[in-house]
């Protein structure tokens, strides 16, 4: 049932910075995980090494080999959200979510249902041929959210999203990623520093501690919502 595990990951950046040490997590199939704790802990770093974005200085990245594929590369895409939204703003809401499909060399008509369906389910389908600069933050977020699930991925990894954007914005946009989470079934990765937003999304809560960066409590939770 295991999707992806970190063990016993150290990074020591070049600077002199130990940001995470020694560090060990499986993360299961399906789970919604928080990974909670203070500024500075190493939560963001813990999670570009997961997307492959940084490498360890010591330990691994291991994928079981049910998930990978015939050239021993993880099998389908990883999404990820970024607190900042990096939208090219000289293009549509349609051609900012069509990027990563267009990347891996699908045509915009093959591609047109699949990314009006991911637009509709982040409340968006009207605002195809918008701008970045024509929506508000929450909806940026939105676009952003839907180019990270075009390419269907099986693992999302979402870095503080919603932190910039004010608290009702942020209230919306958390159980619109929990609705997309039980409907789809995808495992995913939530960086917090917010104890409110770990216990109202996850079913499992990882806390980290700072200096240097470790797991310091797993707590498998159980809430009405999941
Ligand atoms: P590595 O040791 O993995 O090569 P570097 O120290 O070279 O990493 O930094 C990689 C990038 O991160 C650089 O572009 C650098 O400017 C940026 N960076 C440096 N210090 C920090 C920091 N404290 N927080 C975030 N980014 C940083
Ligand atoms: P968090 O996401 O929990 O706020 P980070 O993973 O961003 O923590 O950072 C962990 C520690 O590593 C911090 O002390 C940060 O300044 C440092 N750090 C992050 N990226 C870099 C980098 N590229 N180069 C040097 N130090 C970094």
């Amino acid at each position: 049932r295991v999707l992806v595990s970190m063990r016993n990951v150290s990074k020591l950046f070049s600077n002199g910075t130990l940001a995470l040490k020694d560090m060990t997590l499986n993360v299961q199939r399906g789970e919604f995980l928080s990974l909670l704790g203070p500024s500075g802990c190493g939560k963001s770093t813990a999670l570009r090494i997961i997307a492959g974005l940084g490498e360890p200085s010591t330990g691994s990245i291991d994928w079981p080999s049910s998930q990978l594929d015939s050239r021993g590369k993880p099998k389908g895409d990883i999404g990820f959200v970024f607190q900042e939204p990096t939208l090219m703003p000289w293009a549509t809401v349609f051609s900012n979510v069509y990027l990563p499909l267009r990347l891996s060399g699908v045509s915009k008509s093959d591609a047109r249902p699949r990314i009006m369906d991911v637009l509709a389910s982040v409340g968006l389908a009207d605002f195809h041929k918008a701008y970045p600069r024509e929506l508000s933050g929450g909806m940026k977020m939105r676009v952003s959210i839907a180019r990270a699930l075009v390419t269907k991925p099986k693992l999302l990894l979402m870095d503080e999203p919603f932190a910039a954007l004010d608290e009702i914005t942020r209230q919306k946009l958390n159980d619109d990623v929990l609705r997309l989470w039980r409907d789809s079934g995808i495992t995913v990765i939530f960086v917090t520093h917010s104890v409110f937003e770990s216990a109202f999304l996850s079913n499992r809560i990882v806390v980290m501690r700072a200096r240097p960066g470790q797991v310091y409590s797993d707590l498998p939770i159980k809430t009405s919502l999941t």
